[in-house]
């Protein structure tokens, strides 16, 4: 049973979900493709009717929403409740500003008018991943529902109650049937989605893995794709930065979501002025970490998403260690009930090592100690992946200089790599092409269509 709803805290399966048949599928893909043709004919300003509701729902009941969230993938409560209010603001943004990113760019020919109209492509497919069960679904459905598109979106296997409150938003908030579809469906009827003539974009967020494998089916049909990959984001302290702010933002980097983020903190890379002083603050907050319910406001460490995930990171950190990295804390499963991992720290990798280029999806932060800034940046760079990144430093003005020499979709300076709705997110190399967010998120999955008008005569 791909589609099963198990609480981390304790394993107990909550419930479970049957998977569409064919004939269901069809049916979903007809009324999709119906839906879009009404749908590309409304107004800017009755999308964001249903939009704005949409994101005044999420914002009316918060506590509701969030509870799945925790039961599902093990977030701690509070952060639940954040990614709530994040996502419907991602949604209200859309709202409130489509209309105006996708207004029609008048152009200044040499002679005549010129204009590019941005126009809906049709039925876009979405393959969402679990870490951040709404906020994914909210970044792909409010953009493109306001440029007239209409989505399907295959959610992951463990969050099936959110995926299914999400669908229900929207009929809520007056979408008609089709507008917003949610399937569940195996990796072969992936595949038929993605083939299927009436699908015209297809996007995906997960795991490099998983991305080839989607992109190069897309690929296949000529369908345009975005991909939002895996990341290891470079967490680089130069010796001027303020050592107590940025053991704090560490930790939060570190440990948001227990470590499941895309733009988690992932690798330390600490001056050597610094480096000890950084350990030693780092391991003893990340020690304080008091696992428990996540449902619990004292909780402050919950557990990994699935047993199956928890499994994976223990058995990654055993094969670092196996090949010379050296365990400075953790390592191991906490001796309770639940998928729960000791916080972990690995030093010693190098850059011939499996684990230099492998994602450690948890809690689990790799510390490299440099000499200088050059070597931090050479380090940073070292990677397949290039996502988000982050520098701290007293000096903002180095701090940006820095930040432009990592080959990355984003880098902070004094701040984890986060995300808001007016700020573009995505990578490059091994974490995918593509942006969502902001006003470039909305141009992903829309005809640029030029309109010319000239008035001379052809040649005789
Ligand atoms: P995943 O295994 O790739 O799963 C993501 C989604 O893809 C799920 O819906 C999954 O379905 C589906 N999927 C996986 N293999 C598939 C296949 N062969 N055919 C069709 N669908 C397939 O990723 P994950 O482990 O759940 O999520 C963590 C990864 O996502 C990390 O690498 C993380 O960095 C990345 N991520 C990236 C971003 C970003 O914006 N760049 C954001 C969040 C997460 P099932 O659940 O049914 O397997």
């Amino acid at each position: 049973m791909t589609y099963k709803s198990v609480n981390p805290y304790d394993g107990k399966v909550l419930k479970t979900f049957e998977e569409l048949t064919d004939k269901q599928l069809e049916m979903a893909l007809e009324t999709a493709a119906t839906c879009f043709e009404t749908w590309r004919h409304t107004t800017f300003a009755e999308r964001a009717a249903v939009v704005a509701k949409a994101a005044a729902i999420m914002h009316a009941r918060v506590d509701e929403f969030a509870r799945p969230v925790t039961l599902e993938m093990g977030k701690l409560f509070d952060e639940a409740r954040g990614e709530v209010v994040l996502s419907a603001d991602i949604i209200d943004y859309y709202a409130k500003n489509a209309e105006r990113f996708l207004a029609p760019q008048h152009l200044k020919p040499s002679s005549g008018e010129a204009e590019v109209e941005s126009t809906p492509f049709g039925v876009l497919f979405g393959v969402e991943p679990w870490n951040f069960p709404y906020y994914q679904l909210a970044r792909f459905a409010a953009p493109n529902l306001m440029a007239g598109n209409v989505v399907m979106v295959k959610h992951a296997g463990c969050v099936p109650q959110c995926a299914i409150a999400f669908e229900k938003l929207w009929l809520e908030a007056g979408a008609p049937a089709g507008a917003y579809t949610n399937l569940f469906i195996s990796y072969d009827q992936v595949n038929r989605v993605i083939d299927d003539p009436r699908i015209k974009g297809v996007a995906l967020t997960g795991s490099v893995e998983a991305g080839k494998i989607v992109a190069g089916r897309a690929g296949q049909s000529l369908k345009k794709s975005t991909m939002e990959l895996g990341g290891s984001d470079a967490f680089i302290v130069l010796e001027d930065a303020d050592l107590d702010k940025t053991v704090k933002w560490a930790v939060w980097g570190k440990m948001n979501n227990t470590g499941q983020c895309c733009v988690a903190a992932k690798r330390f890379i600490v001056v050597e002025e610094l480096a000890d002083r950084f350990l030693d603050k780092f391991q003893t907050a990340l020690a304080a970490l008091k696992p428990g319910d996540p449902m619990d406001k004292a909780t402050t460490l919950g557990p990994l998403s699935t047993e199956a995930a928890l499994v994976k990171l223990l058995d990654q950190v055993k094969r670092a260690v196996a090949k010379g990295a050296t365990l400075v804390m953790g390592g191991k499963r906490i001796d309770r009930p639940g998928a729960f991992m000791e916080p972990t720290i690995l030093a010693d990798i190098k850059p011939g090592d499996p684990a230099f280029r492998e994602e450690f999806f948890g809690p689990v932060a790799l510390f490299f100690r440099v000499k200088n800034e050059d070597e931090a940046v050479a380090l940073a760079n070292d990677s397949e992946f290039g996502l988000g990144g982050s520098v701290f430093t007293k000096d903002v003005a180095r701090g940006k200089r820095v930040a432009s020499r990592v080959d990355t979709g984003m880098m902070f300076v004094n701040h984890p790599t986060w995300t808001t709705p007016d700020l573009p997110f995505g990578g490059i190399k091994n974490s995918g092409y593509g942006r969502e967010l902001s006003s470039m998120g909305i141009q992903e999955f829309v005809n640029k269509k030029l309109v010319r008008v000239a008035s001379i005569d052809a040649p005789a």
